[in-house]
């Protein structure tokens, strides 16, 4: 897998498009139809809906030879959709438009969906954290956003420092045998979730499953 790149991976937009992002509140993010919730439920079915098998240890629309071939260290992941128009612009607005309660609500739908699955329950569930100097610019990480709603929703453990305990204390197992799940806002490459499903892993997390907002698809 190619290096991560957490600067370009969370590069700032320009003005424009900062103010572009500035949506009312109680309009559906996709259409601008009046709705209570971020997307109204026309927009909830067309883009939320199916969109075809994905692979199951990576989220890419299958088939997927990558994970037969290099399987990441999580063993799981799931997504709402791709990271791409308009779905993307949710993200952007939750990074950019200052709309952490956006990080709730996709946290929400992951949630519904992963019960949907039937897949089984993590023990906790843990975020890929931010930059220091980008969690003060912003004031949130939009990755806890997510990892929040995903537990309140299914009533499970979120804890927000477990990555950076485990990172400072890398010989020592301060998570023993615990399904965990790593919550991002994208999955690009994979390989910051790889990285991070490592150091839980080294912490004495017995399995390591990812759920991510969006999933940048394949670049053909
Ligand atoms: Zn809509
Ligand atoms: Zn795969």
């Amino acid at each position: 897998m190619p290096a991560a790149d957490p600067a370009a991976r969370d590069a700032a937009p320009t003005l424009a498009a900062r103010l572009a992002w500035l949506l009312p509140r109680g309009l559906c993010q996709l259409c601008a139809l009046p709705s209570g919730e971020p997307l109204c439920p026309a927009c909830l079915a067309q883009y939320f809906g199916d969109d075809g098998p994905r692979c199951p240890r990576c989220a890419l629309h299958a088939p997927c030879g990558a994970c037969a071939l290099a399987p990441p260290r999580f063993v799981r992941a799931l997504t709402l959709g791709d990271y791409a128009p308009p779905l993307d612009r949710l993200v952007e607005r939750l990074k950019f438009g200052a709309q952490p309660q956006l990080g709730h609500w996709l946290g929400t739908q992951l949630a519904r969906r992963w019960a949907a699955a039937r897949l089984p329950l993590p023990h906790g569930v843990v975020a890929v954290p931010l930059a220091a100097g980008r969690l003060r610019e912003r004031g949130y990480n939009q990755a806890w956003e997510i990892a929040r709603g995903f537990a309140a929703t299914l009533r499970l453990r979120a804890d927000a420092a477990a990555l950076a305990r485990c990172r400072a204390t890398a010989a020592q197992s301060t998570l023993p045998g615990a399904r965990l799940l790593l919550v991002d806002d994208v999955m690009t490459s994979g390989c910051t979730l790889d990285a991070a499903a490592a150091a839980l892993l080294r912490a004495g997390a017995a399995e390591v499953v990812v759920a991510v907002a969006l999933r940048t698809p394949r670049p053909d």
